[in-house]
């Protein structure tokens, strides 16, 4: 099969089956007018191949979206087995002009700050329902270190920690898999994988990681792949031992008022206590935490429920501010930690085992994900503000790993 079609749209005539000479050669006898009817006939025949034949979405290359030129390109050698989804981290854009905007922006934080050759991904999704070129088909990536040349990388713009992208990018991306094996640059036995099934990282977050887990072909290790040693294989969420944890729009969580992202990972991590009643079922934890973000923005005015995890008697973890975010749980510690909160008041009776263990799973998970330092230090909310808080009973943290007071 001929290669670049896809990718290059209407400006592959090149690859025309009618010698180019015809077309654009100035002796040509045909007039302006039918010389560009018949252009035009080309570019529909060659979109129609695209879109018919080979199933590729629309693809807006590097000079549509204003691409840097690359310092550097390795051949990756195709088909490759493996296709990884990512997501960028960063802000959703839902028209060509601010996601070619965020796509420049990742390529220059790439290349001038982590001294890449080029933007990372071979190609990403936005949710204005377009695919941007990255390093496109057949150049190797930097997007997931020991599989870039043995993979293509796609990364959907923005954060999915919480929430999925819309339908019509996550339908998009599923076409580009297709696309990719039509042409011959993906194996058509190949294994679709999240990035967190390959390196120790969120991404592409829990979100779109539970939906690509539906998707076909989806594995998360593969027959010889080993997870991490430091973590054990039963995970529900393909990476360690993380904990199950409700994301925001499960628990019907508002929308914050704004983000700061945090730079990670962070040295500490601080346990509390909510101060409040306690539960024991999904459905009543979720109400407590809903009413504690109301109460976090409407009364304390914060941007959104202080912690950034709560910890349920349920033996669930509901995402607050979730791994990246700034928390409001101590001031001047927030910009260098993770606040975690056990649902309910421990002055008196500790909490269940089962979120005990819990908590201490999500502390080694944030590790584990890059979110935590691995030298971090543990420490209890009353031992950076004078509080009661997280309660004489669960104090007992002092007894765990890294704590410090
Ligand atoms: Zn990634």
């Amino acid at each position: 099969m001929p290669a670049p079609l896809c990718t290059l749209q209407g400006a592959s005539l090149h690859g025309s089956a009618l010698p180019p000479a015809q077309l654009f050669s100035p002796q040509s006898q045909l007039g302006l007018s039918k010389r560009r009817r018949m252009l035009l006939t080309q570019v529909m025949w060659f979109s129609a191949l695209c879109t018919t034949v080979f199933g590729c979405p629309t693809i807006i290359t590097r000079s549509q979206w204003g691409a840097r030129a690359p310092r550097d390109r390795v051949q990756l050698s195709t088909p490759v087995p493996y296709v990884i989804i990512h997501h960028t981290a960063g802000s959703s854009c839902i028209s060509q002009a601010s996601c070619s905007q965020l796509v420049r922006g990742i390529q220059n934080y790439h290349m001038d700050s982590k001294g890449w050759a080029d933007i990372g991904y071979n190609f990403l999704i936005g949710e204005d329902s377009r695919v941007y070129e990255g390093r496109g088909w057949s150049t190797m990536g930097a997007h997931a270190k020991n599989w870039n040349h043995k993979s293509l990388g796609f990364s959907f713009l923005g954060t999915f920690s919480s929430r999925v992208p819309s339908a019509a990018a996550l339908n998009i991306a599923q076409d580009l898999i297709q696309c990719a094996v039509n042409r011959g640059s993906l194996s058509s036995s190949y294994t679709l994988k999240g990035h967190r099934n390959v390196n120790p990282t969120e991404c592409p977050g829990n979100a779109l990681y539970r939906d690509i887990t539906q998707w076909p072909r989806f594995k998360a290790w593969g027959a010889r792949q080993k997870p991490h040693p430091s973590m054990s294989r039963q995970s529900g969420m393909g990476w360690g031992r993380l904990p199950t944890i409700i994301t925001r729009s499960q628990c019907g969580a508002r929308a914050p008022r704004n983000r700061v992202p945090l730079s990670t990972p962070v040295p500490y991590v601080i346990i509390y206590h909510t101060a409040g009643s306690s539960c024991i079922s999904q459905a009543s934890c979720s109400q407590l935490v809903r009413s504690i973000q109301n109460y976090h923005m409407d009364s304390n005015g914060w941007a959104d429920i202080g912690y950034n995890f709560l910890i349920g008697e349920d033996g669930r973890v509901y995402e607050g501010r979730g791994w990246s975010t700034w928390g409001t749980h101590a001031s001047a510690w927030n910009d260098i930690s993770l606040g975690f909160s056990l649902l309910g008041t421990f002055s008196s009776t500790v909490p269940s085992a089962a979120a005990l263990n819990i908590a201490q799973d999500l502390i080694q998970c944030a590790v584990n994900m890059g979110s935590l330092s691995s030298s971090y230090i543990l420490k209890g909310h009353r031992n950076v503000k004078e509080t009661e808080s997280p309660g004489e009973a669960l104090y007992v943290i002092t007894q765990w790993p890294r704590f410090q007071t």
